[in-house]
């Protein structure tokens, strides 16, 4: 990775650990807290503005240019703010700079590098992967009231944006909307779309069968398509066997 790269892994990673962005002096002393090699103990007053220490006003620059690239927003107001496409690359980034061979040349501290590989994946407090964090969902979805819906059964061609997203640990997580998956349920009729004489049980209201919403492709994908991929179109009602089967059988055994 070359030095820019780092630094903008270094100064994204932080907009996001700030919760997005801050003032410039909170993100410059925020990375003075042991993430880039160079720090106000050991760095040389900068050329342009002496009463800096050189690496600040390199993160300056550095700035400057991830403005431009569309990774961060000119708020004009002395903010300095990640955007979405910015969460995007900064998951290119980690996943870079956790491939960096042992003799690579590393610019940023080893506290920082065990940063990104420490970095538990948390949401509500329990450590999660893509395939938890779907579970962690239909858990929620299983207590819910579910009626038989009236469904429309056109649905709209267009995609939708991608929705805003959060960083958890290194992955990006995009929200998944219950009410979608209730929509994709009803119109399978709560039938299990592998083979609709699959049995299963009827919800604690006695009104329509349990299924489980399943995204044909996962959430985790997004960025690669660019678009929201938690809707009705991408999601399948199964039977918690045929759900369950899918993710943790055999490959290609269903
Ligand atoms: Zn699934
Ligand atoms: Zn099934």
């Amino acid at each position: 990775m070359t030095q820019a790269e780092q630094m903008s892994l270094v100064l994204l990673y932080t907009l996001n650990e700030l919760g997005g962005g801050g003032r410039r002096r909170t993100v410059l002393k925020h990375i003075n807290n042991g993430y880039w090699y160079k720090n106000d103990v050991n760095d040389a007053k900068g050329a342009k503005r002496p009463s800096e220490p050189k690496w600040q006003n390199n993160f300056s620059y550095e700035r400057h240019h991830l403005v431009i690239a569309g990774y961060m927003k000119d708020g004009g107001d002395g903010n300095w703010i990640i955007t979405e496409k910015g969460k995007g690359y900064l998951g290119k980034l980690i996943e870079q700079a956790r491939n960096i061979p042992s003799d690579g040349k590393r610019l940023f501290t080893l506290e920082f590098y065990r940063k990104l590989f420490s970095a538990p994946l948390y949401t509500d407090g329990i450590a999660l992967d893509e395939e938890d964090e779907e579970a962690h969902y239909i858990a929620r979805l299983a207590v819910e009231d579910i009626e038989p819906a009236y469904v429309q059964d056109i649905f709209p061609n267009e995609p939708e944006r991608k929705r805003n997203s959060r960083i958890s640990g290194n992955r990006i997580i995009y929200p998944r909307d219950p009410s979608v998956a209730k929509r994709a349920l009803g119109r399978a009729n709560h039938l299990c779309e592998v083979n609709s004489t699959h049995v299963s049980f009827l919800r604690r209201n006695g009104h329509v069968l349990y299924m489980e919403p399943h995204h044909l492709i996962p959430i985790s994908f997004t960025d690669y398509f660019g678009v929201n991929l938690d809707r009705e179109q991408n999601i399948f009602s199964l039977c918690s066997n045929c759900h369950n089967q899918i993710h943790y059988g055999e490959k290609g055994g269903c």
